[in-house]
């Protein structure tokens, strides 16, 4: 009988203790000023690449610790430190998990290297699947990808939106329709090698939280890649078009879907993210309420302030497990029975919006500047309730869960 226990192991600790170390000493000094510069902190990311924690390395790592928790606890220490830095950290992570699912072992030797470059030359990739016509609904996506037989070459044409490091990735990973017919079943995922032509970045969004993170357009004018940057390769595209048809055509209707399930998976590491920026906004707040005196006693005496704090703490705490529960469920390939992965995501992302306004409350006017960081914390949680499927979306996902309705 396995033994349940919510005691984290010693291994797991140092990592965590590592973790923090690194956003306590290198992100947070570093987050207001790149929050202002609205730029990719490219020498903070090259720091994390010298101490290993930039690397694909750290990541599978975390990822087969066999309890689930890698992932979780390093994403939450890492947006302890800030949001937008953590991003441009981890945001080469969603590219290469796109390879990982999708690739061959070719593929994955090949491009994954590529996408990280070495702690002498850096490099990030972008996950490029969002469209302005395409958000919540990807099913409508229209970049289109289309075979030259001839040449064994890819053509792709589109304007992808949202994406972060759009433009400025070494790599960037494209989800175009190859058969139109088959909604989101007739995509596939293409490598852009380093320096194609015909790929550019459009408008860079100047955004109200996580102002760190490059986040573009992307546009593809006549972009040709080789046959081997289909990712899974034709053969196994195919087979995978042949095999959707066919059921297509029993079904007698459109292969019907939309967002809903594409990033199940990733849903509680993007929890933990806002765990990580609602703890930090907490401790700020907790700090400043035994510290700030008005009416000769500090402001935590009173209980309307005292209150706000419980429930946070109380609302950052169920996040995490809720999170961490996901997780290993993930890693134990339990079925996901109420959408728990949406859920956590859920939960941890209206927390983090909803705890970092109260510490900017509890700051007073101070909360209100940029003197003190809860007021970025404030405009970075915003994203968590919408990258990754809105709250919306994992509402409407968790519903027809426990409906037993078809969710694509
Ligand atoms: C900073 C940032 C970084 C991002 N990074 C990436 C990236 O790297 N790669 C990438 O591909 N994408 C990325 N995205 C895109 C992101 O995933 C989308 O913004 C998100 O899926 C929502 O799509 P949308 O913006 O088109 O909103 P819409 O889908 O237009 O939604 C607008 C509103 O309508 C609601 N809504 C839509 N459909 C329903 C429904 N059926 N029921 C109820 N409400 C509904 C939504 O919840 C939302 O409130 C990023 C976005 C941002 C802002």
């Amino acid at each position: 009988m396995a033994e349940f226990t919510m005691e984290l192991s010693d291994e797991q600790k140092e990592v965590r203790d590592w973790l923090h170390g690194f956003a306590a000493d290198v992100i947070r000094p570093a987050a207001a000023e790149w929050d202002e510069r609205e730029e990719t902190p490219w020498p903070v990311i090259q720091e994390a690449a010298k101490v290993g924690i930039y690397s694909l390395d750290f990541y599978a790592q975390q990822y087969f610790d066999a309890t689930g928790l890698g992932i979780p606890m390093a994403m939450e220490e890492l947006f302890w430190g800030d949001a937008g830095i953590a991003l441009s950290i981890v945001g080469t992570g969603l590219a290469a998990v796109g390879v990982l699912a999708n690739g061959t072992e070719e593929q994955i030797g090949t491009w994954i290297p590529q996408m990280y470059g070495d702690a002498n030359d850096v490099k990030v990739a972008a996950f490029c699947s969002s469209e302005p016509d395409a958000g919540s609904d990807v099913a409508s996506m229209r970049t289109r990808a289309v075979y030259d037989e001839a040449k064994d070459e890819w053509v792709l044409n589109g304007t992808k939106t949202w994406a972060t490091n759009g433009g400025i990735a070494n790599v960037h990973v494209v989800v175009a329709v190859v058969d139109p017919e088959l909604g989101s079943k007739g995509h596939a995922s293409f490598i852009v090698p380093p320096n194609t032509p015909g790929l550019s970045q459009g408008q860079k969004f100047k955004k109200h939280g996580i102002r760190a993170s490059h986040t573009a357009e992307v546009v593809l004018d006549g972009v040709r890649v080789p046959g081997s940057c289909l990712l899974g390769g034709k053969e196994k595209l195919d087979a995978r078009l042949a095999r959707a048809r066919e059921k297509a055509k029993k079904g007698g209707e459109r292969v019907k879907n939309a967002a809903m399930a594409t990033f199940e998976a990733s849903r509680p590491a993007v929890g933990a993210m806002a765990v990580g920026t609602a703890r930090a906004a907490y401790e700020v707040a907790l700090e400043y309420a035994q510290t700030r005196e008005q009416f000769g006693r500090p402001i935590i005496d009173n209980q309307g302030v005292a209150f706000q704090l419980a429930d946070m703490r109380t609302s950052i705490d169920a996040a995490r497990l809720l999170v961490w529960r996901a997780s290993w469920m993930a890693i134990n390939g339990k079925p996901f029975t109420a959408a728990e992965g949406s859920m956590s995501k859920l939960f941890a992302s209206e927390t983090a919006k909803k705890v970092t306004a109260q510490a900017v409350q509890i700051l007073g006017g101070n909360g209100y500047t940029r003197e003190y960081p809860v007021e970025r914390m404030h405009r970075d949680s915003a994203i968590y309730t919408i990258f990754e499927g809105t709250s919306e979306i994992q509402r409407l996902v968790i519903a027809r869960t426990l409906a037993g309705m078809p969710i694509r």
